[in-house]
């Protein structure tokens, strides 16, 4: 590791003037970033630690709820709110990663969580997002874990996480502050594609502070996550689908999807609620929303199957939901 300052914040405006500063990063839990720090792949010149932020609390926001950046991933999963009327949330969260890990990492740090690509966490390989220009490792290497959607030649990696894909099936907002002003954000479109610029896993600009994350009002269905994975704990997905569902009079009322590790975001395609809302649920239809999904898929070798596997994973959750045989 890197020799580096030590801040403390006290204050929200103080952290934001700091984290403006070149060469600055905020410290959450510190699960992701420190082990990023050890590795050289992070080395901030200076860290400011906002452990300190009265931004932790969990608490009603009209009808929905609204998650403080600092709350837990396990207090998240645990809140009886969370449980009982967002279940999708809990399931999520208690998927990822280890209990010891949930108790200290973040809302915010979750979301902002780097990609697990070998390349990216090995300072020895091209990374063209640890170092732009230096090229991309994966995409002629090993790729087994990476991107089959929104890719780009730059870069093929995934967003790892659990949590922010049940956030995007949710339609949750990301609040977002700055010494200048706030602004809020849809989960969904809070992580970018790599495009031309991998380096940027999100929308965030240099002295934006995560603040909390609002879920709208309960909407009740049949939540579901469902995780595949290579061992079935403390694993990130090859494949993840959030799903809300509900049906009346034997048709989809509701039909929000949202899937993980495919893409450098939590992918959401709107196509595929159009599709199933007011249809019938059956496979030739699961099926049209796994080509609607699948449209523009593209494997580089190792990861070609999770092309299949995404379209088993959706069929296994719409069938799980709707009881068709699968
Ligand atoms: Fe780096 Fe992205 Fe290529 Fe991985 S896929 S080596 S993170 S540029």
């Amino acid at each position: 590791m890197r020799p580096f300052d030590y801040q403390r914040a006290e204050r929200l405006e103080h952290a934001a003037q700091l984290t403006a500063e070149a060469n600055t990063l905020a410290l959450a839990g510190g699960t992701n970033l420190v082990d990023l720090m050890k590795l050289q792949v992070e080395t901030p010149q200076t860290l400011v630690d906002i452990g300190r932020l009265p931004l932790g609390t969990i608490a009603d926001e009209g009808e929905g709820l609204r998650i403080g950046a600092l709350a837990t991933n396990t207090a998240t999963a645990v809140h009886p709110r969370v449980r009982s009327e967002y279940p999708v949330l809990a399931r999520a969260i208690l998927s990822g990663a280890t209990q010891q890990l949930r108790n200290k990492a973040t809302t915010g740090g979750n979301l902002c969580q780097r990609t697990r690509c070998y390349y990216f966490t090995n300072i020895d390989q091209p990374c063209n997002k640890r170092e732009p220009g230096s090229g991309c490792g994966a995409i002629k290497g090993i790729a087994r874990i990476h991107a089959v959607l929104g890719a780009s030649d730059n870069c093929i990696a995934t967003y790892p996480g659990d949590m922010a894909v049940a956030l995007a099936a949710l339609g949750a907002t990301v609040e977002i502050a700055s010494e200048r002003r706030s602004r809020s954000v849809p989960v969904r479109d809070f992580h970018r594609l790599p495009g031309d610029t991998p380096e940027k896993d999100n929308v965030l600009e240099p002295g934006e502070l995560i603040t909390a994350v609002t879920l709208p009002a309960p909407v009740g269905g049949i939540q579901l996550y469902r995780k595949v994975r290579e061992r079935s704990s403390y694993a990130f997905a090859l494949c993840s689908v959030a799903a809300v569902i509900d049906l009346a009079e034997g048709r989809f009322t509701r039909a929000d999807l949202a899937f993980g590790s495919l893409a450098h975001k939590p992918w959401h395609d709107p196509r595929i609620t159009d599709l199933l809302v007011g249809s019938e649920p059956t496979l030739a239809l699961f099926d049209k929303a796994a080509d609607l999904l699948l449209e523009g898929a593209r494997g580089y070798g190792e990861n070609d199957f999770k092309i299949p596997l995404a379209r088993r994973t959706l069929a296994a959750v719409l069938c799980e939901a709707t009881g068709v045989e699968p």
